[in-house]
């Protein structure tokens, strides 16, 4: 159980580390979306990506665990927090730079940067073809790590290759070098995406923006956007959805403890207030066993969890 604001002699070493800001204990209920959880034994953000690749050589070559926090909007970290350090990348490590073309533009930013950054370089520079995640929240990194989309797109669509850092150094990926399926991606193991670079060609800006704001309506409209939240609790398995799928076994609604399924949308769960991770983890397993118990399908769990849920 890692213990809030308590230093321990982890978050010393990595404090001498230079370019490492440490925070030891950090709580990271309020940097994850569903806001639960415990702890980060040693919440760390590098300023460069040297000193991320030297807190990757430390905690390789102290056997110290390592967990990468993007936005947390599609992470669950348990109430016993998380041992080890935790890496959250800072939304400017980067300057952003983007590059015309006659027909196409290459966007680059930093992992740590949010989602919505691109979305709005993609507008401003006369580009189109990313409106699929333009209501999709987190950052960058995260939406590499997911491969994040909707039924209209996913992000390999548009990137052109992604930069990683590892306890060995930094060094650009092309798409075909990382293996992608739907929210799925194979980073190099331990590795921490440090930047993307998106391919988008010129457009219709007018005609994208209407693509987005129908994309924002309908969200507001069938999501629970004004509870805490981290999206889809489960992929949507082959040729169904697991909202259709929860709702047909009763579970809509469902509360357990301070969580519950949502009314709006089955396959999300909300934060009422004061909720635990225990009573979020005890809803997706409810949701998991009931669906394959009356149903036969095995729904895959699409939000990750980080650090130690307790019994
Ligand atoms: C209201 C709401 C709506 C959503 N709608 C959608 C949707 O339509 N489509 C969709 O796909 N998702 C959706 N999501 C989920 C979430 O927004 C996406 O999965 C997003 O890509 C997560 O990004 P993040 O930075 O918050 O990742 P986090 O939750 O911080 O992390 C997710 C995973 O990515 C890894 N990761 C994060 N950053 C890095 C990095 N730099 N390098 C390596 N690994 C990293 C983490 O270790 C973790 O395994 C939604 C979530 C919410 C709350």
């Amino acid at each position: 159980m890692v213990e809030v604001g308590v230093t321990t002699a982890l978050a010393r070493r990595v404090a001498q580390l230079a370019g490492c800001e440490v925070k030891p204990g950090a709580p990271l209920a309020p940097l994850i979306s569903v806001r639960v959880g415990g702890a980060a034994e040693a919440l760390v953000r590098p300023r460069s990506p040297d000193a991320l690749v030297a807190l990757l050589k430390l905690a390789r070559d102290e056997g110290v665990p390592v967990a990468i926090l993007g936005g947390g909007a599609n992470t669950l970290v348990g109430d016993g927090g998380v041992a080890g350090v935790t890496v959250k990348l800072p939304g400017d490590m980067f300057a952003e730079q983007v590059e015309l073309g006659a027909d196409e533009g290459r966007v680059t930013l930093g992992a740590g940067a949010a989602i919505v950054k691109l979305v709005n370089l993609m507008r401003g520079n006369g580009l189109v073809g990313a409106e699929f995640l333009a209501g999709i929240p987190g950052t960058l990194g995260g939406a590499v790590a997911m491969n994040a989309g909707t039924k209209n797109g996913e992000a390999f669509r548009v990137i052109e290759a992604v930069e990683v850092a590892t306890a060995d150094g930094v060094g650009w990926l092309t798409k075909a070098q990382v293996p992608h399926a739907y929210r799925h991606s194979e980073l190099p193991a331990g590795g921490v995406v440090t930047r993307v670079r998106f391919l988008l060609p010129k457009g219709d800006v007018a005609a994208s923006k209407v693509v987005m704001d129908a994309d924002l309506g309908y969200r507001k409209r069938t999501q629970p956007l004004s509870q805490p939240n981290f999206g889809s609790v489960f992929t949507n398995p082959p040729g169904d959805h697991a909202g259709r799928l929860i709702e047909k076994v009763g579970l809509k609604g469902h509360t357990l403890g301070r969580a519950q399924i949502s009314t709006l949308h089955a396959n999300w769960i909300v934060n009422l207030g004061g909720a635990t991770a225990r009573d979020v983890l005890g809803l997706v397993t409810l949701m998991q066993t009931r669906v394959r118990e009356e149903t036969g399908v095995d729904m895959k769990p699409e939000v990750k969890r980080m650090g130690a849920f307790l019994p």
